[in-house]
């Protein structure tokens, strides 16, 4: 590896190689001439096939399967650095990290994701029932206690938790609370299980038509669903979660999704807002103040869902935006529409397929072709949970690998029904 402390030539520098990382750094390299430097840094070589995390509390995933090496997942001739990052100063063009190493970069790309706080709300991260009654599902280490305590689990309250958006995967609680009914119903103490989905939305998601027919899932499951619920603490002796304006819900097990927000590094550098995430054009995905700095992922504050096909989807139009500016010094004209699409498992086998951008909501129909689909739309099918599943291989196979998935960057409406 290059000695990093010395800048010679161009470079440019890489934050985060997760999702939008890897593929941004692998379009990178191989479509920038060879005398350019490429730069990716993260902080440790677990790369987290993130989707997974819903899976293995329920048994459905071993742990093991979601995590592997990212550094193989880096193309030769990328510079890759792992620290954890301390600062960017981007009045110095200069990412600091904790190992002492000074990185300056002529264009920085950031892409380190969200992380979750559940220490901000009063009684959870740093409650006597943090990791005993109050979990998670959005870490690791939360997915893997989560699964040893439902397994322990024989009966009760159980609250599935929302405590505010932007939270990353926005339809994941749902679809956890989705595979729990399953998972007691395979054990055979459903009837001993009182489910509830309790959310700060009106509804069980935040567009109408989606927010209907996902509210008649949960009613088919007999789940209750509390929307409206602004949480103010958890009241770790009583065991009930307590909303801003006295409602109480009480719980056996509380399986909670904590705010998000960006990295604490963001917080301590000029790059980001006050939730640390970096204000972008929601279209070119240039940072709104710094010409040389770009956003992608969860580390955005885009207004469309933080989701891994949001990545992807909007790394085709990045791609050309970074390049154009960097080789010609053309203004960024590739324009992002804030396509989403998300397969939501609803259990039974099924899913149902949610696709959207930022003028359209997600509709009922077929996809990605008008009538023969062969996937449906906010509709439950047999297929759509065996595209999620394939997903998995597309990810690791495909989308790390630096090939192309033949799906269009921007949201077709062939297919969708309008009526809705
Ligand atoms: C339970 C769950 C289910 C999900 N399901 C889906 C789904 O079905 N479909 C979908 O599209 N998306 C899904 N997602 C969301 C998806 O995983 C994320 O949107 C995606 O990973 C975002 O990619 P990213 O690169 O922005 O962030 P990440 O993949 O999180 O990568 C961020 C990287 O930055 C690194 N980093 C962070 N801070 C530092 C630091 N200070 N120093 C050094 N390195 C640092 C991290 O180590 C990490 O490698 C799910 C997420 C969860 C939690």
């Amino acid at each position: 590896m290059d000695d990093l402390s010395v800048k010679t030539g161009k470079r440019v520098v890489v934050l985060g190689a997760g999702s939008a990382g890897t593929m941004m750094v692998n379009k990178l390299r191989s479509r920038l001439p060879e005398e350019w430097q490429v730069v990716a840094v993260d902080r440790d070589d677990a790369h987290m096939y993130q989707p997974g995390f819903l899976f293995i509390p329920v048994g459905m995933y071993k742990p093991a399967r979601v995590v592997r090496s990212r550094k193989k997942y880096l193309l030769p001739g990328i510079d890759y650095v792992e620290s954890p990052i301390e600062k960017v100063v981007a009045a110095e063009n200069k990412v600091y990290l904790e190992n002492g190493l000074v990185i300056e970069y002529d264009y920085l790309l950031v892409a380190t994701g969200t992380q979750i706080r559940p220490d901000l709300t009063e009684g959870m991260g740093s409650g006597a029932l943090w990791f005993k009654k109050v979990f998670e599902f959005y870490t690791y280490e939360g997915a893997v206690a989560l699964r040893q305590a439902l397994q322990d689990f024989e009966g009760g309250k159980v609250v599935v938790h929302v405590t505010d958006m932007p939270i990353k995967c926005p339809v994941a609680p749902l679809e956890l609370a989705f595979l729990l009914d399953d998972y007691f119903r395979k054990r055979r103490i459903r009837h001993k299980v009182d489910i509830t989905f309790a959310t700060p939305l009106d509804g069980a998601f935040t567009k109408p038509v989606a927010s209907h027919e996902l509210g008649s899932l949960l009613d088919d499951r007999a789940i209750r669903l509390r929307p409206d619920f602004a949480i103010e603490r958890i009241d770790n002796d009583a065991q009930e979660l307590v909303a801003y304006d006295g409602v109480r819900i009480p719980f056996d097990l509380c399986i909670t999704t904590p705010l998000n927000t960006g990295q604490d590094y963001v917080f301590a550098s000029d790059i980001g807002d006050e939730s640390g995430f970096v204000p972008v054009d929601k279209h070119t995905l240039q940072s709104t103040e710094l010409p040389n700095v770009f956003a992608v992922g969860d580390a955005t504050n885009l207004p469309t869902s933080k989701a891994g096909a949001v990545a992807h989807f909007s790394s085709e139009k990045l791609i050309e935006n970074m390049l154009g500016l960097m080789l010609e010094g053309k203004e960024p004209a590739e324009r992002f529409d804030g396509h989403a699409n998300c397969f939501v498992e609803s259990g039974r086998g099924q899913a149902l397929l949610l696709d959207f951008n930022y003028d359209t909501q997600p509709l009922t129909g077929t996809y990605p072709f008008r009538r023969i689909g062969p996937m449906k739309l906010l509709g439950r099918s047999r297929f759509n949970h065996m595209g999620k599943l394939a997903f998995e291989k597309m990810y690791w196979g495909l989308l790390m690998r630096n090939k192309t998935i033949p799906l269009p960057a921007d949201m077709q409406l062939a297919g969708k029904k309008w009526e809705d």
